[in-house]
């Protein structure tokens, strides 16, 4: 298995990226806000349970996405690979997704990293809420604070991966296409 981990704050660009990337490299997308939205639209008892968080821009608990993930990782037992988005998203979820693979002989073999700067991201994301209908995207205190709470719960995931040389920073503010690049020329010496 080849997993990776598309790493950055809300609005650098993942949800775009990886569905590019996925396309290109066989995996699965893995993306926990989009599992969750899935779950919130439904109105199942873990949707509900998840959208005070979401709405107030704060993580959902560690249980609820690690579980999510893990079932997520049984159901696609043969996959190639994995690319996961908006997870890890704190240190408990990324030991978490080590051991995961871990008990299936696999691990992350990279974290691409895209760098934006804050002020393009609320940027980014105040366009975005014209068309998203999020309603997290929609009010400009609640991306601050998802901004806030990635500086102080989600960066330390970066620094757990560097530990182990696996982290590669890409501007994230170029073109798409330029920033599709950038991963793939990463990805392509990964697998070489
Ligand atoms: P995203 O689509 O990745 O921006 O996620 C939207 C919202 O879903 C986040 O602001 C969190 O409230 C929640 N969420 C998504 N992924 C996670 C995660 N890995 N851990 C905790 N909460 C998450």
């Amino acid at each position: 298995m080849f997993n990776l981990i598309l790493f950055g704050p809300p609005g650098s660009g993942k949800g775009t990226q990886s569905a590019k990337l996925v396309e290109k490299y066989g995996l699965i997308h893995l993306s926990t806000g989009d599992l969750l939205r899935k779950e919130l639209k439904l109105k199942t008892p873990l949707g509900v349970e998840a959208q005070q968080f979401i709405d107030k821009g704060q993580l959902v608990p560690d249980e609820v996405v690690i579980g999510m993930i893990s079932s997520a990782l049984d159901e696609n037992a043969s996959a190639r690979g994995f690319l996961f988005d908006g997870f890890p998203r704190t240190t408990a979820q990324a030991e978490a997704l080590d051991k995961l693979l871990e008990l299936k002989k696999s691990s992350i073999a990279l974290v691409l990293f895209l760098d934006v700067n804050e002020e393009e991201l609320i940027q980014r994301l105040i366009n975005r809420a014209k068309t998203s209908g999020r309603s997290d995207d929609a009010d400009e205190t609640i991306q601050r604070k998802r901004q806030d709470v990635y500086r102080k719960e989600t960066l330390p995931v970066a620094a757990h991966y560097d530990k182990f040389k696996k982290v590669i920073h890409v501007d994230g503010m170029a073109e798409i296409d330029v920033v599709f690049s950038g991963l793939t020329s990463h990805i392509d010496k990964k697998i070489a």
